[in-house]
């Protein structure tokens, strides 16, 4: 019965901010570990408090919301915990898979580096780029705005995927094996595409789906 008690939260975000000024924070363990310390959960409940409210997302991440005149002493807090707190926001935000629980580490090195290079640059909607660490894309790359799936030294390319809704639908190629070398410069012009193409806050899917005959792409795939 338990799967279906308390159907209805007490404190949701909305009922919340009905009594109160609350902030929401995007917290996970890291881009790559899922794996959250006790230690970790402890400083989260600590965070939160009793007034405050904790739910899990599906992007990866644990959504606290902590009242807003407290917010940057708990960021401070949960930061020193080891834990990672997202970025808001219409810029590039970065995912990646968990690479098997740490077994499959081959690609984690380039995920840094694209990570230092491209995460918070400002595009015109928010814009997800998925990492996936091998070809079976367990954590869904494809159905992100850019997913990369990595295969020996090399990233397969999706652009186009609507990630949710009844038209929800993966990615299409874009590029096949393109290697750790050049990857970020690719990554660079595409996302310089859509800052300089896009109308004001049209989303990644509708820019691609509306431009991608157009010769800048082809252009691109040829370089
Ligand atoms: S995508 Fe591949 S490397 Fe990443 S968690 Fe899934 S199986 Fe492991």
């Amino acid at each position: 019965m338990n799967a279906f008690r308390n159907n209805i939260p007490e404190k949701t975000f909305a009922t919340l901010n009905a009594n109160g000024e609350f902030a929401r924070l995007a917290v996970s363990p890291g881009m790559i570990n899922k794996h959250y310390t006790p230690a970790q959960f402890q400083k989260i409940a600590e965070v939160v408090g009793e007034g405050g409210a904790i739910k899990y997302s599906a992007s990866y991440s644990i959504l606290l919301s902590v009242p807003t005149n407290g917010v940057e002493q708990a960021i401070k807090t949960l930061q020193q915990a080891g834990l990672y707190i997202a970025k808001q926001g219409s810029i590039v935000a970065m995912k990646a898979c968990d690479f098997c629980d740490g077994d499959k580490m081959e690609a984690a090195a380039i995920t840094e580096q694209l990570y230092i290079a491209l995460e918070g640059l400002e595009v015109p909607k928010r814009l997800r780029l998925n990492v996936n660490g091998c070809a079976s894309a367990c954590y869904n790359a494809i159905y992100d705005d850019i997913g990369l799936v990595y295969q020996k030294d090399s990233f397969d390319i999706y652009l186009g995927a609507v990630p949710m809704g009844v038209h929800a639908q993966a990615g299409t190629l874009f590029a096949k094996r393109v290697s750790i070398q050049h990857i970020e410069v690719l990554l660079h012009q595409i996302i310089t595409l859509y800052k300089d193409y896009a109308r004001p806050e049209e989303p990644f899917y509708k820019f691609y789906r509306r431009t991608n005959t157009a010769a800048f792409w082809q252009h691109l795939k040829n370089e």
